[in-house]
């Protein structure tokens, strides 16, 4: 075992900014956070970054909290379930911001900065003047007696706050679990603002504190931060706080290389729900994307996440996102639910969403032998209502696919396979109606009309349903029942040769 995954005492966050939706890419750094913290026994916190006001909502919050609960991902500490080192809520922790940063000043671990904007521009243009390699903050402010920047605060002079990065502070080695030693040069670091002039904390500064103050012990997130990390091990460091594991996990990208964006389809957690894939496939799939447990596995459960992740088989090549992939996964869950489970879960659900069925409309044996019928040709839950809609059409509001009928109904012998089809189905009652007794009733009409079964069978199929594929004949029609059957029969005999 590694080193970076054993620790028992493992605390790690995924800290979302409430200004978009939960996206791919956030939901799988939700994911492997959760999965890591249970493989390892640990605790995994939801944090909530929602110090940006122009951008954070109460409502992306709910949708982020509402994703997170669908996707299965249930936090430790965190939002609606507190915890002993909330609040949970950055907006809710300015004070601790506020008095970590006057701590680094008091301990010259941070300074007073007055410069204007103006100076710092003029600043910079005149080290580009220079032909200086380094054009960031000249440290103007740095020098200032504490006294007299003390008493300049006190007068109300506008201020921010900066880091005072130690002269002798050497490369910052970030060592990642992912992307191993990567190592970056202090002095580009800038003394960074760790509190802007309108006294609101920087993401670098109130990150770390956070992250200090909860005692998190391993921060996975995407490598869109992997630049940030060495202004935040600089930030332990004045804290005097212990630094972290990091493991920087690589970013999603479309199937053509680029970011994953609204372009290539959806890219929200809820449009996926929404389209009808299942949580546990969309996690397994995730899951997956840039992890693998060993080289084959391509359905794996969530209870195995849950025991196997290790960041040490975190991949750090960009992910490309599969919608084929995903899509392969997801019907292999669909196929693998009972019928009880697919009836309660995935067809009931989505007929009551599409308005055609509140659950009332039928018993429960024939929403058994529905699920039976429509489970294995399904690949997302939503494809169950184009399967079942032809239940829900009044008989002469049925619509006649246009090929289907060029190909199976306006062709010379349909009308004879639709006759002799009333004909024997006729002959079976309301009670013996059943998809073994209509199979029966039907099956020796190829042979006694002299034609090839799809002949026989095909008419019959794009009369009752509309279209030409449906489950086998007897589920089909068992299904719409017998009156339905004989009428849609009566129908099509119009349109038949
Ligand atoms: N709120 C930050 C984000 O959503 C968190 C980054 C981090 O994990 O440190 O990007």
């Amino acid at each position: 075992m590694s080193d970076t995954n054993t620790n028992a005492a493992v605390r790690v966050r995924f800290a979302p900014s409430p200004t978009g939706k939960l996206h791919v890419g956030g939901a799988r750094t939700a994911i492997y956070n959760w999965a890591f913290a249970r493989a390892n026994g640990g605790t995994f916190v939801l944090r909530i970054d929602d110090t940006d006001p122009t951008r954070s909502t109460e409502e992306n919050t709910q949708i982020i909290l509402r994703a997170m609960r669908w996707l299965g991902l249930d936090w430790d500490e965190g939002p609606e379930v507190g915890g002993q080192f909330g609040p949970y809520f950055q907006t809710e922790r300015m004070d601790i911001y506020r008095e970590a940063a006057e701590r680094l000043v008091a301990e010259g671990h941070a300074y007073y900065c007055f410069c204007s904007p103006e100076q710092l521009a003029a600043d910079r243009e005149a080290a580009k003047e220079r032909g200086d390699s380094f054009q960031g903050y000249q440290r103007t402010c740095r020098g200032i007696d504490p006294e007299v920047a003390q008493a300049r605060v006190a007068a109300g002079e506008p201020h921010t706050i900066r880091i005072k990065v130690p002269e002798d502070r050497g490369d910052v080695v970030v060592r990642d679990a992912v992307h191993g030693e990567v190592v970056f040069n202090a002095r580009e670091l800038d003394d960074f603002i760790i509190f802007r002039s309108d006294g609101t904390p920087t993401y670098n500064f109130a990150t770390v504190v956070d992250d200090a103050e909860m005692g998190i012990t391993h921060i996975i997130r995407g490598d869109d931060h992997l630049s940030n990390t060495p202004r935040q091990v600089i930030v332990y460091e004045a804290l005097g706080a212990p630094t972290p594991i990091f493991a920087h996990i690589s970013m999603i990208l479309g199937s053509d290389g680029k970011k994953l964006s609204k372009r290539h389809g959806a890219t929200s957690v809820e449009e996926y729900r929404d389209a009808g894939y299942l949580s546990d496939a969309f996690v397994n799939y995730l899951a997956l994307l840039g992890w693998a447990p060993d080289g084959e596995s391509t359905v794996i459960s969530r209870e195995r996440l849950a025991r196997e992740f290790s960041l040490d088989h975190v991949s750090k090549n960009p992910a490309i996102m599969d919608p084929k992939k995903l899509d392969f996964i997801n019907a292999e869950y669909l196929h693998a639910m009972d019928d009880a489970g697919f009836a309660h879960d995935v067809l009931l659900p989505q007929l009551n969403a599409a308005g055609l069925d509140d659950g009332t409309q039928h018993d429960e044996s024939w929403y058994l032998m529905a699920s039976a019928a429509f489970k294995p040709r399904c690949t997302l839950s939503s494809d169950v209502v184009a399967q079942a809609r032809y239940l829900y059409t009044p008989d002469d509001e049925l619509v006649y696919d246009e090929k289907a009928t060029k190909r199976w109904l306006a062709k010379q012998g349909a009308r004879a396979a639709l006759e002799a089809a009333s004909e024997a189905l006729a002959k079976l009652d309301e009670a013996s109606w059943g998809p073994a007794a209509i199979e029966e009733a039907l099956e020796p009409l190829p042979e006694q009309l002299g034609m090839g079964k799809g002949k026989v069978f095909q008419p019959i199929r794009v009369a009752c349903v509309g279209g030409a594929a449906s489950p086998g004949i007897g589920e089909t029609l068992a299904l719409l029942a017998r009156a339905h059957t004989l009428a849609r029969i009566e129908r099509a005999k119009e349109l038949a040769q």
